[in-house]
């Protein structure tokens, strides 16, 4: 309901919509097909977006986005297998050969290969540094239709310039996307800065506990969908602002077929129920280690945009109600970063992130690897970087634990 907190919204959101035998969840439903009695039933749902087969419409999913239209604070939602899924297929969706995108260079490893085969495929995109707007507004052409944006990047969390962004796509009627995986919507609401489409990873923040692959695409309801060429006829009719969204949901989830699996949709839904909890604890975690960290003479770098010295710590500040639960350090050259990690006890060698564990990784050697050397530099990506997930863990044992990682090296 309206002027509800974030948490109350959402554990009583199932219970306000469509529920079945006054349940408190709303169901797994586990089916494929729907069946109706009359024929014209059939043909009505076919020709409304009803009930019709489990790769457009599931009951579980669809009280998934109802939750994350309404933390989005959009207008609707359309759930995908994955976060991958999410953005491979909203780009299909809405572009063309010819046309141009604009995306940040610091982007989340797969999605940069996955924008990198969409430029061998007769999409152009340009990456450049989005932490100022000016670097984005030098690359538009007439053929640009979309920028691409996270809120902090990772691993070394470059907060986007986003209210000036989202500005300047405005005035120039470019489609405005944020990912919002690293913030989640308990800390910040693209809506308010006028995005167009917010994609979120669920199997991170959103879903928290690790258990459940999702992505989600969310329309704002802030772009004008009459003025997007590439909109077919059959999806411009009704509601100009879900066209863009309707055409994700058809051409896209539809025709590509990721679609989200009830099961999933349930273990994201109960997840979601505590995701202001948990990101309070894991952002008040995250600035207990860095503080810690930023003090240790055997530190030699420490990046979170909670930290005084980082470049966007004002911009995070105004944007986001926390700065956040990842960062990157890089520790002092002499040292062995693969024997500290390894001497980490609470914390675990994890490629994942947003999971109620604390979660570290040697970024250079694994998530990006592929890229190799030259590129990762271009990305400001030191061979010595190590990315932590910050969980819910109790801080004391979290700053314990790189307490006894310090002295082990010590003692070599
Ligand atoms: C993990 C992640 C994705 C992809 O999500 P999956 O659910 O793993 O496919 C996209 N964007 C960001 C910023 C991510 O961290």
């Amino acid at each position: 309901m309206k002027g509800e907190g974030f948490t109350t919204s959402i554990v009583h959101s199932d219970r306000r919509g469509d529920v079945e035998h006054r349940a408190i969840h709303k169901p797994v439903h586990q089916n494929v097909a729907y069946g109706y009695g009359e024929t014209a039933a059939l043909c009505h749902a076919f020709q409304t977006g009803g009930y019709t087969y489990g790769r457009q419409i599931n009951p579980t999913v669809g009280a998934l986005e109802a939750k994350i239209t309404q933390m989005e604070g959009g207008l609707k939602t359309v759930c995908f297998s994955t976060g991958m899924a999410a953005i491979g297929t909203m780009m299909f969706a809405l572009l063309r050969a010819g046309d141009h995108v604009v995306s940040s260079a610091f982007l989340f490893g797969n999605t940069n290969s996955l924008l990198r085969s969409f430029d061998e495929r007769g999409v152009a995109i340009d990456f450049v540094d989005a932490t100022s707007v000016d670097n984005v507004a030098q690359c538009l052409t007439e053929r640009t239709r979309l920028v691409f944006v996270e809120t902090i990047a990772n691993p070394r969390t470059q907060v986007a310039d986003l209210e000036a962004i989202s500005a300047l796509c405005a005035d120039r009627g470019i489609v405005f996307v944020v990912d919002n995986t690293m913030t989640s919507p308990y800390l910040f609401r693209s809506v308010d800065i006028g995005a167009s489409l917010v994609v979120n990873s669920l199997t991170k923040y959103i879903g928290g506990h690790g258990n459940a692959l999702g992505g989600a695409v969310t329309e704002l309801g802030n772009f004008d969908w009459q003025t997007y060429d590439n909109i077919s006829p059959e999806y411009r009719s009704g509601n100009s602002s879900l066209w863009g969204l309707t055409q994700i949901k058809k051409k896209g989830l539809r025709d590509f077929g990721a679609a989200l699996g009830p099961e999933a949709a349930h273990h994201i839904a109960i997840g979601s129920e505590t995701l202001a909890l948990r990101m309070r604890q894991q952002c008040a975690n995250a600035a207990a280690l860095t503080d810690y960290l930023q003090a240790h003479p055997k530190v030699a770098r420490v990046h979170y945009p909670g930290l005084a010295e980082h470049p966007q710590h004002e911009r995070a500040g105004r944007l986001f109600r926390l700065p956040g639960a990842l960062f990157s350090f890089e520790l002092d050259d002499a040292l062995d970063v693969f024997a500290f990690l390894d001497a980490l006890d609470v914390v675990i060698k994890s490629s994942n992130l947003g999971d109620n564990r604390t979660l570290a990784i040697p970024v250079a050697h694994t998530i990006y690897f592929e890229m190799g050397a030259q590129r990762r530099a271009s990305m400001g990506i030191s061979e010595s970087l190590v990315r932590i997930s910050v969980g819910i863990e109790d801080t004391t044992d979290l700053i314990a634990d790189f307490e006894r990682a310090f002295s082990s090296l010590e003692a070599k």
